[in-house]
């Protein structure tokens, strides 16, 4: 029988709020432990929770931007848990009124993945597992506990499922974590922990509609791992429909390191969370004048740039542009589309120049001229394309230098200024060579015959 992969995502993202989620906290990546605090996110008794009104604002942009209808009412509820990171008992979280429902956000390849909705609530703090476990919770020997995350404004977004594959569960990703960079509402960087998501995968004979029993894979920290998460857990649930086996509902922990998802525990149900309404706070009715201000300032997103783009260019390339933050600088750098494109895809993004510090003038001329500069020199050219005022002519001189007319000066005045390495290289240490060479073709913007090169430092050096 043919398989065929359902997936559905559950993402979680910071806000970029200055404050926290519901006191006034000042919200700082990397601040000293537990300097981040005050009673209302320590959970002193008889303090009272105050929304942060930005971070609501940033909620109905992302809302927008998922074109999702902005409820007129919207209720916290508390969710009770027990854990060390969770001061009040409970987390302030959206259950069955969240603020955002009923989105979809549309794919490069043309699909729509629906959005079910997009809620407010806050972090909790954060658990550092210490003594020889890496960080893990197996192996330490005891728990800390850093309190400047507890209470972070944190949306929750949460997809139907109608992924299909590995691959576009990975650009769906990709794109909405390139949508909410460019909104302004969050880093969304993993390593940060600013940006995270679970993955909910089951497996249904190709063909069908049924929904089967999903698992849950936790603490994604990258777009590969999760890719590679899914394609595991595909094959683990054919494997079990195929012996005759039923998959159990579970939430599984993927470790990229060992290649294997143990369970982590059986999925809670809503029951064990006991919701209530969150009494310390009034429903939240978010204004229709501001619902419609925010509408008005939505940027022209990444989804509608790689349409644009893939007129010009095949989809894979415009979506590489967009969701690498480079398309930018593409539609301003002169020259035949698909050459540029390549370029910004490759050798420049190897260089880890930021786009935004590129003259896009002189970046065409040097891709223009890329055929007719050695290698070398050109890969250099690209990783100077950063500097203040990189002029690409100075690459561009025509051709090689092969006269040794005109090497012989620069060579003498490379040996002139390494008298050291020339004493060394006469002593023995031939490998300098090398350096020399090198030494030259920085001169030269890597323009000089490097086998001309060679010989006039060779017999240069003899003497
Ligand atoms: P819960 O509230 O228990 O977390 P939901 O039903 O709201 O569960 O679904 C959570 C996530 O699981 C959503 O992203 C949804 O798309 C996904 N999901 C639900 N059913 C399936 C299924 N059969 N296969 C794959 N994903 C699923
Ligand atoms: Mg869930
Ligand atoms: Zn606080």
């Amino acid at each position: 029988m043919k398989w065929a992969p359902v997936i559905g995502l559950e993402i979680h993202i910071h806000l970029k709020t200055k404050t926290k989620m519901f006191c006034r906290c000042e919200l700082e990546y990397g601040a000293e432990e537990n300097s981040r605090t005050c009673p209302v996110c320590l959970a002193h008794p008889g303090t009272l929770p105050v929304p942060n009104a930005r971070a609501i604002e940033m909620t109905i942009l992302l809302g927008h931007a998922l074109q999702c209808e902005v409820v007129e009412r919207s209720v916290f509820h508390r969710k009770h848990y027990f854990y060390p990171d969770l001061p009040k008992g409970y987390q302030i979280s959206q259950y069955d009124q969240p603020l955002c429902v009923n989105g979809r956000f549309a794919l490069a390849d043309g699909s729509e993945v629906g959005i079910t909705r997009a809620h407010l609530e806050e972090d909790a703090a954060k658990n550092v597992h210490m003594g020889g476990s890496g960080g893990r919770i197996a192996g330490a020997d005891r728990t800390l506990v850093d309190y400047n995350r507890a209470g972070t404004p944190l949306v929750e977004i949460v997809t139907e499922p109608d992924l299909r594959s590995s691959e576009q569960a990975k650009r769906f990703l990709q794109l909405l974590r390139q949508t909410v960079v460019e909104l302004g509402i969050s880093d969304a960087e993993m390593e940060k922990g600013s940006l995270r998501f679970d993955v909910n995968v089951s497996i249904r004979p190709e063909g069908s509609d049924e929904l089967r029993t999903r698992t849950e894979l936790k603490n994604m920290n990258s777009f590969n791992f999760a890719a590679k998460g899914i394609e595991r857990e595909i094959k683990r649930q054919i494997g079990i429909y195929e012996s005759g086996g039923e998959v159990e509902q579970e939430t599984l922990h993927f470790d990229p390191g060992n290649e294997s998802a143990p369970p982590l525990r059986s999925k809670e149900e809503a029951q064990d969370y006991r919701y209530l309404p969150e009494p310390d706070l009034v429903p939240l009715v978010p204004g229709r004048e501001l619902v419609e201000r925010l509408r008005g300032e939505l940027p022209e997103l990444p989804g509608a740039r790689i349409a644009r783009l893939a007129d010009e260019l095949d989809t894979d390339l415009a979506e590489g542009l967009v969701t690498s933050g480079r398309d930018r600088l593409f539609e301003q750098v002169p020259g035949e589309r698909r050459a540029v494109a390549n370029v910004l895809m490759n050798q420049w993004a190897a260089t880890g120049v930021d786009p935004a510090a590129v003259d896009a003038d002189e970046l065409g001329k040097l891709i223009e001229a890329r055929d007719r500069i050695p290698r070398a020199a050109f890969t250099e050219a690209l990783e100077a394309t950063g500097e203040p005022g990189f002029e690409a002519e100075r690459y561009l001189a025509d051709g090689q230098i092969e006269a040794t007319a005109d090497l012989e000066p620069l060579v003498e005045h490379v040996l002139a200024a390494n008298p050291s390495q020339v004493d060394d290289y006469r002593g023995g240490k031939e490998g300098l060579l090398g350096f020399f060479v090198g030494q030259v073709m920085k001169e030269t913007g890597g323009r000089a015959n490097p086998k001309l090169v060679n010989e006039l430092l060779r017999e240069k050096l003899k003497a």
